[in-house]
């Protein structure tokens, strides 16, 4: 469960507790990070001591939607980050017409723990940056919307051991669930498209997935 404040990274961690096999990230969103401050990141760190806590996210940079200042958000992003490397945990990316600028943040402040590029839209090119600074990428339903060819391009992209797929739920549901409340079931039409795109059977695509998420989260094999 991935949480966008302080109050939805409290609820994602209740909420772990009562599922097996569930796990929450704890952090503010760029659009929520308006009063960040030192505070938010002891609160932030508190609910790390929480076993279910495996990553800090969402943060990252919206320069689309600029619900905060870009000035704002580049100070909660690189709080977040900082607070990863020292906790040992991966970060959960959040990026909107800011590749470049997260780019440069993650470079100077990413920890060894890594992340994930969360619902990467960025183009095939930009890949290769990402996984040298130690980043997943992550492919949402985007990759089967119909004009989404630089996505599907991205999805091919990405080396075999960063590769992640998700829902990003309740947005983005994929074709033909399109405009309805996404939902972890629906992304059996994302992997679809993306084992199409990358020339490999479903199952396949799925062992590599899990793998990869297994491993970047730090979460027990399947029984
Ligand atoms: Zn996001």
């Amino acid at each position: 469960m991935v949480a966008t404040d302080l109050a939805t990274s409290q609820r994602a961690t209740e909420i772990c507790r009562d599922f097996d096999g569930w796990y929450a990230t704890v952090g503010v969103h760029p659009h929520d990070c308006g009063g960040f401050d030192a505070a938010t990141v002891n609160a932030l760190r508190d609910l790390t001591k929480d076993a279910n806590v495996r990553a800090i996210g969402e943060t990252g940079l919206d320069f689309y939607r600029e619900h905060q200042p870009p000035t704002l958000q580049e100070r909660a992003f690189r709080a977040h980050c900082r607070l990863a490397a020292e906790l040992d945990l991966p970060v959960v990316v959040h990026q909107r017409d800011s590749l470049d600028d997260v780019e440069l943040v993650l470079a100077e402040e990413l920890g060894a723990a890594g992340g994930v590029m969360h619902s990467f839209t960025g183009p095939p090119a930009s890949v290769p940056r990402f996984v040298a600074l130690g980043m997943h990428i992550s492919i949402s339903g985007i990759v089967t919307f119909k004009r989404a060819d630089e996505v599907r391009a991205t999805a091919a992209a990405v080396p075999d051991d960063r590769l992640l797929i998700e829902t990003d739920a309740p947005y983005l549901a994929p074709t033909p669930m399109r405009g309805r409340r996404n939902e972890p079931a629906y992304l059996a039409h994302t992997a679809a498209v993306v084992a199409s795109v990358r020339n490999v059977s479903v199952s396949s695509l799925r062992a590599t997935t899990t793998r990869n998420a297994r491993e970047l989260f730090r979460c027990a094999p399947t029984p």
